[in-house]
């Protein structure tokens, strides 16, 4: 079951003796097509999950934060005055964050609360940024601040970047502070316009957990990011969302073969995210559901993302009837796939679903339908 605020503000009463001034929860995400083309400047449409991270907190008179972490059973303490960057632990992701509202002018105060998250860590489900998101949403409660979530989102995708030190592209904290419940979002990663998508009538998503965590994921990710890079500036343009398929065509020839792949792959992705949104609106479960079959081809042959746990995963959730599509989802490597099933068979298709994965594989997986829900937000 995910955690509910009451689990929260029971954690913070037993540790302060009265209830918190405010809770706050931020979603993790998974995203239904568009990967590896938010740093092309390009195209996603991913839908923020029930779960979640959450802080509850009540103000403080001096620039101190303190934070218990109920998952680590930690404290984590730091002054706005004083932001040393240490390098390790998850007390970092809420320095980085509050760092970055300062940096980017925003007059911060203190406070202390308690932190507690249900996404599970390392999966490709973002709870790094969700616990950015909830940070910067505490922050803004405490400091009285505005919440625009597409500013917010930029912020704690910079202090990943900066601070954490992880290269990532803006999807994660921009649906993490814009979720819409019940929807997906179709989020241009250029203007960071986002327009929400309601799912097809009678389908439910389900997240698909290897249960399998690859490490040097970071490298291969840094070098899929160079090669678009270098395949951009082979077409002459900044960034491959520039690049349409007919250009392509005309000029990939002259490309050495593994450039051309991952930049096929990258301008072939923009237009299935565009046209899944196009599908899902018309409520057209099985072009989605195409569509994303063809995604995860794509990540599998052409960018080389996928996993032997990832194939097995989508091959055992392809195989059962009610399901129209099914990929990896979340950088790759390991972690998750997800699935677009008929809802009226979710029961059977998970249990048959994992019982297959598990007997191909070994792996115990965690096999769960989700909800959309909204992004940080106070509760
Ligand atoms: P993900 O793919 O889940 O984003 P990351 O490695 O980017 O994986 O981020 C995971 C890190 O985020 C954890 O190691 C931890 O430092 C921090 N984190 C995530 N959720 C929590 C939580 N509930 N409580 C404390 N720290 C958390
Ligand atoms: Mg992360």
């Amino acid at each position: 079951m995910p955690i509910e605020k009451a689990d929260v503000v029971a954690h913070f009463t037993k540790r302060f003796g009265q209830p918190p001034r405010w809770v706050i929860r931020a979603p993790g995400r998974v995203n239904l097509i568009g990967e590896h083309t938010d740093y092309n400047d390009g195209f996603v449409l991913p839908l923020a999950i029930d779960r979640a991270v959450w802080i509850a907190l009540r103000p403080r008179d001096d620039r101190r934060i303190a934070v218990y972490s109920v998952d680590y059973d930690q404290t984590g303490e730091f002054s706005l005055d004083d932001l040393r960057n240490e390098k390790a632990g998850w007390i970092e992701y809420l320095k980085g964050t509050a760092w970055s509202l300062q940096d980017a002018g925003f007059a911060l105060t203190g406070w202390e609360g308690v932190l507690q998250g249900d996404v599970p860590l390392g999966a490709g489900l973002s709870s790094s940024a969700a616990l950015e998101m909830a940070t910067a949403r505490a922050l803004a409660a405490a400091g009285n601040l505005d919440w625009n979530p597409a500013k917010m989102a930029k912020l704690g995708q910079r202090a990943e970047n900066k601070w954490v030190g992880v290269n990532c592209g803006i999807m994660d904290q921009l649906i993490s502070a814009a979720g819409r419940a019940n929807h997906a979002l179709l989020i241009d990663c250029r203007t960071l316009d986002t327009q929400p998508v309601p799912f097809p009538p009678g389908t439910a998503v389900v997240v698909l957990d290897t249960s399998t965590r690859r490490g040097l994921v970071d490298s291969a990710y840094n070098e899929r990011r160079s090669q678009c890079e270098a395949a951009a500036k082979f077409f002459g343009v900044s960034v491959l969302r520039d690049v349409t398929m007919k250009q392509f065509q005309q000029k990939a020839g002259r490309l050495d073969d593994v450039t051309r792949r991952r930049a096929l792959h990258v301008i072939g992705e923009n237009d299935r995210t565009v046209q899944a949104a196009a599908a899902m609106r018309r409520g057209d479960a099985v072009e989605t559901g195409r569509l994303m079959n063809e995604s995860h081809r794509s990540l599998r042959d052409d960018f080389e993302v996928s996993s032997d746990a990832l194939n097995a995963m989508v091959e055992c959730a392809s195989a059962h009837a009610a399901c129209y599509g099914a990929r990896m989802t979340g950088a790759g490597f390991g972690g998750c796939a997800m699935a677009l099933i008929r809802a009226d068979a979710a029961e059977d298709f998970v249990a048959k679903t994992a019982a297959a994965y598990e007997k191909k594989t070994g792996h115990k997986p965690a096999v769960y339908v989700c909800h959309a829900t909204n992004g940080a937000e106070i509760v």
